[in-house]
């Protein structure tokens, strides 16, 4: 088979993945033999859960496209020009259950002060992370881009930014989760859900402090921790209503 090139242009934030020496859009590939568009589009460090849209010479295409000659490949990341080709998407865009790698124990605790559902284990290999995302079928929240390349993984997202509050406001506009966020519904150490409970039945584990200073208590139906509406109450608040704020602006 005589080799062709393979012209990839990668739109929105995804040179993201590009690396920082060639972060640039377009990208060529020589090949010696048929390959899919999805290994040629991985083998540019672009994880496939961050691929919602590949045209191949213009004509929308699913990651199983075989390439055999020259062509021009177009990929797009969730969100990105929601109105174009929307019945060849290959991502979903909603999602309501997470599973979060070792790495993402602050992002993890931020979700889960939301309301949100994410199942998070700080010691577990991949294998288990990939074992318990299909099980329970969860979206894979991970910056190993390895991790997320896996063929197992059809939802996922890789966080861009290091630092928690930002990564809470990408998973929230990438899963569109606004409408879904309940603040102190779930439990932070755990991720079960909080039942109120009346004062008498957790009175004996309470602090004398928290006795006198709190009437509204809840508990976590999983492992029993005792949660109450504290001085991070109100600064949890504050962060909800700021999200609000930001996401209102952007969709302006
Ligand atoms: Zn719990």
């Amino acid at each position: 088979m005589n080799s062709f090139i393979v012209r990839l242009n990668f739109h929105g934030d995804l040179p993201f993945f590009l690396g920082s020496k060639r972060r640039r859009e377009v990208i060529e590939r020589r090949l010696t033999e048929k390959t899919s568009v999805k290994d040629v589009i991985e083998s540019c460090g672009v994880p496939h859960p961050e691929a919602d849209l590949i045209l191949v010479n213009g004509q929308p295409v699913d990651f199983y496209h075989t390439l055999r000659a020259n062509v021009d490949v177009d990929v797009y990341p969730a969100g990105f020009s929601p109105t174009f080709f929307t019945n060849k998407r290959l991502q979903i865009t909603h999602s309501i259950k997470f599973l979060a790698d070792g790495h993402l124990g602050r992002l993890s605790r931020s979700l889960r002060l939301l309301g949100l559902d994410v199942a998070y284990f700080n010691a577990a290999e991949d294998r288990q992370l990939l074992e318990t995302m299909q099980r329970e079928n969860r979206a894979l929240l991970t910056r190993d881009r390895r991790l997320l390349m896996h063929a197992v993984v059809q939802n996922g997202y890789y966080p861009r930014s290091q630092y928690a509050t930002e990564q809470t406001i990408e998973v929230i506009r990438r899963f569109d989760l606004l409408r879904l966020i309940a603040p102190f519904t779930r439990c932070l150490r755990c991720n079960a859900r909080l039942e109120k409970v009346g004062k008498a039945e957790v009175m004996e584990k309470l602090k004398p402090l928290t006795k006198i200073y709190y009437e509204e208590f809840r508990r976590c139906s999983g492992c029993g921790q005792i949660y109450w509406p504290g001085s991070h109450f109100s600064k949890l608040q504050k962060r909800i209503g700021e999200l609000h704020a930001q996401f209102s602006k952007s969709a302006a």
